[in-house]
């Protein structure tokens, strides 16, 4: 048995689901928490919806909604549960499928390594296999990579709450102020944790993947992740090669539909890894690449110095000169500061642990990126308030193309003296040109 997992996010009041639906009643196993918020007392409706799920029993059976039927798999272990994440709770667990015929030919799950992932959404958000079946259709001849490095959704499912339960009753007293949740569930493919790389190398080729990913996703199927964390990004083992995944669309959205989108929509993401403007309160919006690639930057930052190896952190680390523990427990005024002095501070110097050494020179350059293109944006904004007549332009996608997808290319492309996997025609062909212009200045 699975010990009791706790509540999750420390936001928001402590709502929990009650399901009606019958598919439901078959998992006996898995109960939902019985105590129900005092939705009575509540002064405003909850931010979010924090759900408890009392016991999994390794072995016990889940069945949910599938194609005109129903279809069931078998829990085995939970791989992860989110904390910290604005506006959902997650949880992940390794599942076998449990039809009766289940043998190779007869089924189509028979032998795949499966998880059910399962969390909840409010209704309004777009399920992470919408994203992905767009993806699926853009990913064809020489786009075909990119499917190495996304996750493979075989199915999901949406369950909504009964009309008795606490989520219909904060609906009827709040109304429009208060977003109904669903339980959402998809099954997919298992990925595996950063924790299995091996070698600094490993890494960073994970990490060039998911920039090659995310660039691509926001070029062609045009959607924007906006939840990049350690959490998020997953190696995929194939043919002994090993794959880095951007996973987890839960909180992405279509690039074409940015506007007319709230702030509070906009500020997405897993804390220690936002983008420093999304935790100032004068912040509006709109959520752009360069927020995503700032959160990368961060990843690799926390990875290279809170821990010893990818799958053991570094126990001295709070003694040490730069200490980022607090960056999980602490609020978002504590963390803009932070990170602004990280980007403002020209002399940054980061000091990675012996394992990561080599993500010195990366980080180094990243900073330098973010240094640069902060400090052009600061100087555009004085400049547009001394002289409000001129027109001036200033990309922001890009900080005026000094923290953009060709930066980030360009810096991470190699590793430590060693050429990294490019992929696809479009980023081969600019390195190309980029490593003749340099033969061309040797000369
Ligand atoms: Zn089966």
């Amino acid at each position: 048995m699975i010990k009791q997992l706790h509540a999750l996010p420390p936001v928001g009041l402590g709502l929990i689901p009650e399901l009606e639906a019958p598919f439901m009643k078959d998992p006996a196993s898995l109960k939902y928490g019985q105590k129900l918020p005092e939705f009575e007392k509540a002064k405003g409706p909850p931010s979010n919806a924090i759900f408890e799920i009392k016991e999994i029993e390794e072995g016990s059976k889940f069945t949910f909604p599938y194609k005109d039927g129903t279809r069931t798999v078998q829990l085995q272990r939970i791989l992860f549960r989110s904390h910290g994440i604005i506006g959902r709770g997650t949880i992940v667990v390794r599942v076998v499928c449990a039809c009766t015929h289940c043998v190779p030919n007869q089924c189509d799950w028979s032998g795949k390594k499966l998880v059910l992932k399962l969390s909840f959404p409010s209704v309004s958000r777009v399920p992470e296999q919408a994203f992905m079946d767009r993806c699926k259709e853009k990913a064809k001849g020489e786009h075909a990579w990119v499917l190495n490095h996304l996750p493979d959704i075989y199915c999901s499912f949406d369950i909504p709450c009964g009309e008795r339960s606490p989520q219909a009753n904060f609906k009827k007293k709040f109304e429009d102020k208060y977003e109904m949740r669903f339980l959402r569930g998809s099954i997919q493919d298992e990925l595996q944790p950063l924790s299995t790389l091996e070698t600094a190398l490993e890494c960073a080729q994970v990490f060039y993947d998911i920039v090659q990913c995310h660039h691509w996703v926001h070029t062609y199927p045009r959607i924007l992740h906006r939840d990049i964390s350690d959490g998020n990004i997953m190696v995929r083992v194939k043919d002994g090669k090993k794959y880095g995944v951007l996973n987890d669309w839960d909180l992405a959205m279509w690039l074409d539909e940015r506007e007319g989108i709230s702030t509070s929509q906009f500020r997405t993401g897993t804390r220690p890894y936002m983008a420093h403007e999304q935790h100032s309160p004068d912040w509006e919006g709109p959520h752009r690449y360069r927020h995503d690639m700032e959160s990368l930057f961060y990843v690799i930052l926390l990875l290279a110095t809170l821990f010893s190896n990818p799958c053991e952190k570094d126990h001295e680390h709070s003694k040490k000169r730069q200490p980022y523990t607090k960056w999980f427990t602490q609020g978002d005024e504590f963390l803009y500061d932070k990170k602004a002095l990280i980007i403002f501070d020209f002399l940054w110097q980061p000091i990675p642990n012996q394992f990561f050494s080599a993500f010195h020179q990366w980080l180094k350059s990243l900073q330098r990126c973010l240094y640069v293109g902060f400090t052009a944006y600061k100087y555009f904004v004085e400049l547009q308030s001394d002289t409000p007549n001129q027109v001036l332009s200033f990309n922001d996608d890009t900080l005026d193309d000094h923290f953009s997808y060709d930066k980030f290319v360009l810096i991470m492309h190699r590793f430590s003296e060693e050429d990294l996997a490019t992929h696809g025609s479009e980023w081969q062909g600019k390195l190309r040109g980029l490593q003749k212009d340099e033969d061309e200045r040797k000369k």
